[in-house]
């Protein structure tokens, strides 16, 4: 595979860093350092030497010292005996260790310089220590890391460096990393009273509160008016099924994640981990003709997993989450339309939430060895071809991966980007040759014959827990008008004499549906603004003397300059047309 030029940079700056170490702490014992994804890290045993985080600075100095020197990084390859003896003179007794894993002969070296040091590596580097751009990369954090990732192992201490080509990618990595922490959701969620996790209740498990669960119940609502409009047809299906289900299904023999069955009456039970064989049960409760399709069934439905419980974090991982899930019933010669149908949808939808960078992932099947997939390989010639056409006239930027296909069908992940750049997984459309032979699924085609019928899953939001996990992090808790849990903020001046004018107003906002609060605690007026823009309220009305004479309210957008005043009428236009609109203004 080809590397990159930061690819080297990155994996020398972790030999340099390995020989600042030494030069700084002589006793040090090296594991391993490659290269990662933003930059690169190194283990060390410290042994008994004093390593604080304080001495990182230091580190980076040295290593700034050695990249100066412009030395070359020259490979060695030396037979496996000699390797063995250079190593045991080198103290480098976890690379000893690491021979084991290694069948190589000879093995192959990296010198830095003139042999200051050494290490046992495959490669590549820069050739040039030059080629390093000296203020691309920082020394970030330590963490502990088992000696070969087993907890039987020794702890060594894992030092993580960023690297980037200028000094200025480095700096708006580490601005939006600072940034992302910040609007962490697990900090943010319980803080703004949107969700929270009880003991007792069980880990994995989120309560949406009530603030929460108006935001959740906005999405949930858009989402299934939009999919209504597409020509879903929802349904409700129980949260458990008989293990035969799964059984017939193939998910019993497959998915690892199955929460262990429960015994009711002699028959065995599980919570379901996916509705897709509820919903063949829907299709198959009638005859279908070829007219009938496609047939989309659809359900925001809870499904249960059985995810580690080091695994779990926030709402991106859960035990219990609520999927909007779809199943698509087509004839084999709809696959090209209903796919473009459903990244319309999919654009529609994201573009309302403020998405529109996407990239797609085909997991396609590999040409070579036709015979390990299902049905027929013109139909996966034709629905991998046809994919690929659509995206490339929806200008999506995509990649094929022939050979990462599941046996029963390729599969489509969409990834967007957020305000920081980052990338989320987000809509899977899988493509299913397989489920509709477990379970019989045919329709009548027009020469009157039975046929099997294709079905399509597809998740557009994937899960409520995660996409809100997303949302949270994607505003920063600063809702848009449209999903914001309180929408307007109206605080009387005096709680005492502005109080019933405040609600007069907030009841006319009321009446058209928007999500109002009045803020009259007897606390001065500056006080409760603040607290209202702490809680990322996106509209205050302030309202005093002038105000209830005039019929106005003096309006606040957060974190903008004083609006002016409107009257209740505007303010109530204004409010609908940005709600409509589902405008989001940028926070600054
Ligand atoms: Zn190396
Ligand atoms: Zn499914």
């Amino acid at each position: 595979m080809e590397v990159t030029q930061i690819e080297k940079i990155r994996h020398s700056l972790s030999h340099i860093m390995a020989q600042a170490v030494l030069r700084l702490f002589p006793d040090t014992k090296l594991g391993i350092g490659p290269a990662i994804d933003n930059g690169f890290y190194y283990d060390f045993d410290f042994g008994d030497q004093d390593f604080s985080e304080q001495k990182l600075r230091k580190i980076e100095k040295e290593m700034k010292k050695i990249i100066k020197r412009n030395l070359a990084f020259t490979q060695e390859m030396i037979p496996r005996e000699g390797a063995i003896e250079r190593l045991k003179t080198l103290k480098a007794e976890y690379k000893l260790e690491l021979l084991d894993g290694i069948e190589d002969d000879p093995l192959s070296f990296f010198i830095t310089g003139d042999g200051e040091f050494t290490d046992l590596c495959r490669g590549p580097h820069v050739q040039r220590t030059s080629e390093i751009p000296i203020d691309g990369f920082r020394l970030i954090k330590t963490s502990g890391a088992y000696w070969r990732g087993d907890e039987k192992n020794k702890m060594l201490t894992r030092i993580y460096g960023y690297a980037f080509e200028t000094k200025e990618e480095l700096e708006t990595y580490i601005y939006n990393m600072e940034e992302a922490a910040k609007r962490d959701h697990r900090k943010l969620g319980p803080e703004l009273g949107l969700f929270m996790f009880s003991e007792i209740v069980g880990p994995g498990l989120p309560i949406f509160l009530p603030q929460g669960n108006i935001l959740r119940e906005t999405i949930e609502d858009y989402i299934k008016e939009k999919k209504k409009e597409y020509g879903h047809q929802f349904v409700t299906t129980p949260h458990m099924a008989k293990s035969d289900l799964y059984i017939k299904s193939k998910h019993w023999q497959k998915y690892d994640a199955m929460i262990p069955p429960i015994n009711i009456d002699g028959d065995e039970y599980t919570l379901k981990p996916m509705n897709c064989p509820h919903h063949f049960q829907v299709y198959l409760n009638e005859k279908r003709s070829y007219r009938d399709l496609p047939l989309i069934i659809a359900e925001n439905a809870v499904v249960y997993r059985f995810e580690k419980s080091g695994e779990l974090g926030g709402l991106l991982r859960v035990r219990g989450l609520t999927q909007d899930d779809s199943h698509w019933f087509i004839r084999p010669d709809q696959i090209g339309e209903q796919v473009n149908v459903a990244l319309e949808l999919m654009s529609e939808i994201y573009n309302d939430f403020g998405m529109t960078d996407f990239r797609a992932e085909i997991s396609a099947a590999d040409r070579d060895n036709m015979d390990n997939y299902l049905g027929d390989p013109a139909m996966w010639d034709e629905a991998e071809s046809k994919i690929e056409g659509i995206l490339k006239t929806k200008e999506i930027e995509y990649k094929v991966n022939p050979g990462e296909a599941a046996f029963y069908g390729p599969k489509i992940d969409l990834q967007a980007k957020d305000t920081l750049g980052r990338e989320w997984q987000l809509m899977t459309i899988q493509l299913d040759f397989n489920q509709p032979d477990n379970f019989d699924m045919t329709f009548t085609n027009s020469e009157g014959e039975d046929e099997k019928v294709v079905v399509l899953h597809i998740a557009i939001l994937g899960s409520f827990e995660r996409f809100m996990a997303i949302m949270i992090e994607n505003y920063a808790g600063a809702f848009p008008l449209w999903l914001a849990p309180t929408q307007v903020k109206i605080l009387p001046i005096s709680g005492e004499k502005h109080g019933e004018y405040a609600h007069e107003v907030a009841q006319r906002l009321k009446e058209q549906g928007i999500r109002v609060e009045v803020g009259d605690k007897n606390e001065r007026i500056q006080k409760r603004i603040r607290q209202a823009e702490l809680a990322k309220v996106p509209y205050i009305a302030v309202v005093g003397d002038k105000e209830a004479e005039t019929n106005t309210v003096a309006v606040r957008i957060h974190s903008k300059q004083d609006q002016g005043l409107q009257t209740v009428d505007e303010f109530i236009n204004n409010l609908n047309e940005e709600i409509n609109s589902k405008t989001y203004y940028l926070n600054d």
